[in-house]
């Protein structure tokens, strides 16, 4: 494959056209700011679909030309069709990466995907929040400072009711005392998901030089490694041995 992911943005995009307190920080929408942020980091293939979009911006021929989708969704996660996390899915067992942004830890395809849950605590109150990196040598954490001041957020407090992640990057604190696992790494069939915590709408987060360079390697790490084709899947039917068999 080309060693530049296609990276495929999708936002709901509705707060921005509904909230003009969050239209004055996304103007362009969230989905622009996370793409400016990917092209700003070198990656190159970086396209922005929305919900409102043909098959929800989501068709099959857009999901195989797609590498990676980052997810930020929120007001609008019911509006999503079956359909669309059906074919969302699929991509992630055959190889695709996700990354799943913020309030889209409650989106139908992160709780398919993890079969928990996925509730938290959360407070809308202007907490500062500090992003600590608990695992440097991870390629997610790469080139940042040992800590992210993200500045004034919405609080996610634990306990986030997900599976134990494969592996954990991040650890966020936040000024009124609560702590969040706040980037989390899984296996999906052959697709990698990255769970990213910071980006309430009414913040300009996406703008945020270490907040972007986090998405970016995310969306390296979370490519497909180029291994074997992984469709079609084994589909659960019998296959003939690759060796001579007798004697039974
Ligand atoms: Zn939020």
């Amino acid at each position: 494959m080309n060693s530049e992911p296609r990276v495929t943005v999708w936002n709901e995009y509705r707060h921005e056209q509904s909230h003009p307190a969050v239209a004055a920080v996304y103007p362009q929408g969230i989905h622009a700011a996370i793409a400016e942020g990917l092209r700003r980091n070198g990656l190159t293939h970086v396209r922005t679909a929305t919900l409102d979009e043909p098959e929800q911006g989501l068709s099959a021929a857009v999901l195989a030309e797609t590498d990676v989708l980052t997810w930020w969704g929120h007001m609008a996660h019911g509006d999503v069709t079956d359909a669309t996390v059906q074919r969302v899915r699929e991509r992630v067992w055959d190889g695709m990466g996700l990354i799943v942004l913020h309030s889209g830890h409650y989106s139908k395809i992160f709780k398919a995907l993890m079969g928990t849950p996925c509730e938290l605590y959360w407070r809308e109150a202007d907490d500062h929040e500090r992003i600590w990196v608990v695992d440097p040598g991870h390629p997610i954490a790469a080139g940042l400072p040992n800590h992210i001041e993200v500045g004034p957020e919405e609080m996610y407090g634990e306990h986030f009711d997900v599976p134990a992640p494969d592996h954990l990057v991040f650890i966020s604190w936040f000024s009124g005392g609560e702590v969040f696992r706040s980037g989390c790494c899984y296996t999906r069939g052959s697709g990698k998901i990255f769970y990213f915590r910071p980006g309430h709408e009414t913040y300009p987060t996406y703008f945020h030089a270490d907040v972007r360079r986090v998405i970016a390697n995310a969306a390296r790490w979370a490519a497909p490694a180029g291994g074997p084709p992984p469709t079609p899947r084994p589909s659960d039917r019998p296959v003939p041995p690759l060796e001579p068999m007798s004697g039974y």
